[in-house]
């Protein structure tokens, strides 16, 4: 069970199908776009949606506000310290703060950064810094549906050649990412993180941990590596900070704040540098765009995600809700982390092609039957499209992430959402596709508008209707049909029975 008993709660709004279908067509059929009232479990994200414990709001309280060398800096900073071994700990306002700080201070033009898989907004520096981020995700990653362990782990083989190898004098620095967040969560074992560590030491080139799950990487170790099988989740983070020259934090994830973050690091004068940019854009480097109260509440979450109970029951609530989806029979990711579960879409989708987003149509499906928001991680996040919305560059794989939120939702959501998706999955053949009619330049699945199109045999094959796209003049009015029999296709109520509806 959960170690924690709710004293604070916050009511969720009820919404009828109707209501949905509409929000959905106002808001141009993006999830992003929905006003938080109109979701009833929300499952977008982990960052910054977990509830705080009573110790955190009560050290808020006891937070020290003063602009220079405030007390609850100088708690944060011993205890932070304490954690990962680093003496200089510079707080930011989150983990792309700690990012944008470090690159401008670290890198030139025309280097190249190597990860386990850069998170997108790592990806997003490095190119800002003029920069190239190279991904090198293990062999094992590929195969999504086996539940290996260590699936994070970064390909050895393919770092050392990468330090020995022709670029290897414009290498600026390695990072791993605990756990792999870009590659569904997996974590990274520690004979994979010190493997590495030692590659990085014997090339001279600095390793950082991006730590946003640290606690939860850690959890994983003490639960699947033998040799930590008696250690705790502290031990196992310490050492694992210990292996590297400095992190950079998102104390959004494992600090259950909701803002906040840090960089810690070794090198003094690399964090004198640091702290240019930081007092430039941040804050003075006591506060670095944070409040006292947020360091505080930091300080006491960053103990409490390591907490091998909370650990525990986040791990079986995430196996719970992944025995759910399999039950209804869809493919998961392999094994299931502890922060969300990605949902092979594409699989259960077949009559969706990739870039009639099959993703996005079974958040889209899920947000109608349950008023569950979750995010599409498929070719609407990773793919191009050529004008006529034909495939330029489709993603690996097609998925939904169902990010859980820390301490936030109760067995009984999650049995909601498991009833939800087998409702969608009894009707997955009426699922209809969708294609963008307003896109963004840049991370377009944020802001992009989409309409939705038959894209199912049930309904594009039967009828004969015209392909969704390139129509001519004379086809117009069977487009137009076709438009509102894909707009009813989203509505449509599921057959509860297991037939379908006429
Ligand atoms: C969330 C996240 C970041 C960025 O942190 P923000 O606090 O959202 O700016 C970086 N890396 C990983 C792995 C993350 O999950």
């Amino acid at each position: 069970m959960e170690p924690y008993r709710i004293k604070a709660v916050e009511p969720i709004p009820t919404t009828t199908r109707q209501q949905r279908v509409s929000a959905l067509d106002r808001v141009g059929y993006n999830l992003f776009g929905l006003r938080a009232e109109e979701v009833m479990i929300d499952l977008l994200t982990d960052s910054g949606t977990g509830a705080l414990s009573a110790a955190q709001w009560a050290a808020g309280v006891a937070g020290d506000e003063s602009y220079a060398g405030s007390r609850s800096f100088h708690r944060f900073r011993e205890a932070v310290e304490e954690l990962t071994s680093y003496p200089h700990i510079l707080p930011v306002h989150q983990g792309r703060a700690a990012e944008r700080v470090l690159f401008s201070a670290l890198l030139v033009p025309g280097q190249i950064t190597l990860s386990n898989t850069h998170f997108d907004t790592t990806r997003a520096n490095v190119a800002l810094s003029g920069c190239q981020a190279r991904d090198l995700p293990c062999p094992r990653a590929r195969n999504l549906h086996r539940p290996e362990p260590f699936k994070g782990d970064i390909d050895l083989d393919g770092l050392a050649a990468q330090l020995r190898g022709p670029d290897s004098s414009r290498i600026a620095l390695v990072i791993m990412t605990l756990t792999n967040n870009g590659e569904g969560g997996q974590p990274v074992s520690m004979d994979n993180l010190a493997r590495a560590a030692a590659l990085c030491r014997e090339h001279g080139v600095p390793l950082f941990l991006d730590a946003a799950r640290f606690a939860e990487n850690a959890y994983l170790v003490t639960q699947c590596e033998s040799a930590y099988g008696g250690h705790s989740p502290t031990d196992v983070a310490k050492e694992a900070f210990r292996l590297a020259d400095g992190c950079l934090m998102s104390a959004k994830k494992d600090g259950i704040v909701h803002i906040g973050g840090f960089l810690g690091l070794r090198d003094e004068a690399l964090a004198r540098r640091c702290e240019l940019t930081l007092i430039a854009t941040e804050g003075f480097p006591t506060y670095g765009g944070l409040a006292g109260r947020d360091l505080e509440m930091i300080t006491q979450g960053l103990t409490e995600a390591l907490d091998p109970r909370y650990l525990r029951s986040r791990a079986e609530a995430a196996a719970h809700l992944a025995a759910l989806c399999r039950g209804t029979g869809v493919r998961l990711v392999e094994p299931p982390g502890l922060h969300a579960l990605y949902l092979d879409a594409g699989h259960l989708l077949p009559h969706i092609a990739p870039h009639r987003f099959p993703g996005h149509a079974l958040a889209c499906a899920l947000y109608v039957e349950g008023g569950i928001r979750s995010v599409e991680l498929g070719s609407l996040y990773l793919g191009k499209e050529d004008s006529n919305g034909d495939p330029v560059v489709s993603a690996p794989y097609e998925l939904l992430r169902l990010a859980l939120p820390r301490r936030t939702y109760t067995r009984t959501h999650l049995d909601h959402v498991g009833q939800s998706l087998e409702a969608v999955v009894r009707n997955k053949d009426r699922v209809p596709g969708y294609r963008i009619v307003e896109d963004a330049p840049l991370l377009r699945h944020f802001r992009a508008r989409l309409e939705p199109v038959l894209a199912g045999p049930g309904i594009v094959g039967t009828t004969g209707a015209a392909p969704d796209h390139g129509e001519g003049p004379d086809d117009r009015s069977e487009s137009a049909q076709n438009r509102s029999r894909a707009r009813r296709a989203v509505a449509a109520p599921p057959a509860t029975d297991g037939r379908r509806p006429a």
